[in-house]
C-alpha cells in the first residue's frame, strides 16, 4: 500500500511545473525586497497555481505540484536566515529557527496548494456530463484527456502525451476514474 502509495505521488509530480513555479517564486523574491506578509501570498498563490496549471491533469496532481512549486519564495527567504545566521543583529536560537522555517513552508504549501488545486482545475477541459460513450484518449501519468471529435480515430494521433506519458484509447471516460 505504501509502495502504490510513493508511485502514485511521484507519477503526479511534474519536475517542469515545479521548476517554473520555483523560479518564478525567486524572481518575485529578488523585486520584492521587502518581506511583509501583503506581498508573499499573492506570490505563493500565484507560483502554486502556475505550478498546477502546467502539471495539468487530475486535481491531485494540483495540489502536489503547486504544494511544491509555490516554495521559492519561502525557500529563498528562510535559507538567507541561515546562510547570514551568524550575522543576525538578534540571536534567535537554531531551533526556534528550523520550527519556524517548518510552520512558514508548510503555510506558504498550502496557499500554494490552494493555487494548483485552482490551477489545474481552470485547465481541465470543461467535463460537461455528456461524456459517456464519448471516444477518448487518457493519459496514464498527467490524467489529460483529448475528447475524439467525428470522424477522428486514435490512430490519427501520437500515443505519446507532452507531459511524457503514454495516452490510452478509452470508450466511456468514467471507466478511467478512481
Ligand atoms: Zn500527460
Amino acid at each position: 500500500m505504501d509502495r502504490d502509495f510513493f508511485a502514485d505521488f511521484k507519477n503526479s509530480l511534474s519536475l517542469k511545473a515545479i521548476l517554473i513555479g520555483l523560479i518564478i517564486g525567486v524572481i518575485f523574491f529578488l523585486i520584492v525586497k521587502r518581506y511583509d506578509i501583503l506581498s508573499p501570498t499573492p506570490i505563493v498563490f500565484g507560483c502554486g497555481f502556475i505550478s498546477g496549471y502546467i502539471a495539468g491533469g487530475k486535481s491531485k496532481n494540483g495540489i502536489i505540484n503547486g504544494f511544491i512549486g509555490s516554495l521559492g519564495y519561502p525557500l529563498t527567504l528562510q535559507s538567507l536566515f541561515f546562510i547570514y545566521y551568524p550575522y543576525l543583529p538578534i540571536k534567535i536560537p537554531i531551533f526556534t529557527l528550523i520550527v519556524n522555517t517548518t510552520i512558514i513552508l508548510i503555510v506558504c504549501g498550502l496557499i500554494g496548494a490552494l493555487g494548483g488545486l485552482i490551477g489545474v482545475n481552470i485547465k481541465k477541459p470543461r467535463n460537461n456530463g455528456n461524456n459517456a460513450g464519448q471516444k477518448h484518449l487518457v493519459c496514464d501519468k498527467c490524467g489529460g484527456y483529448y475528447e475524439l471529435q467525428l470522424g477522428e480515430s486514435p490512430e490519427d494521433f501520437t500515443d505519446k502525451c507532452e507531459c511524457g506519458g503514454n495516452l490510452k484509447y478509452v470508450q466511456d471516460l468514467n471507466d478511467t476514474d478512481e
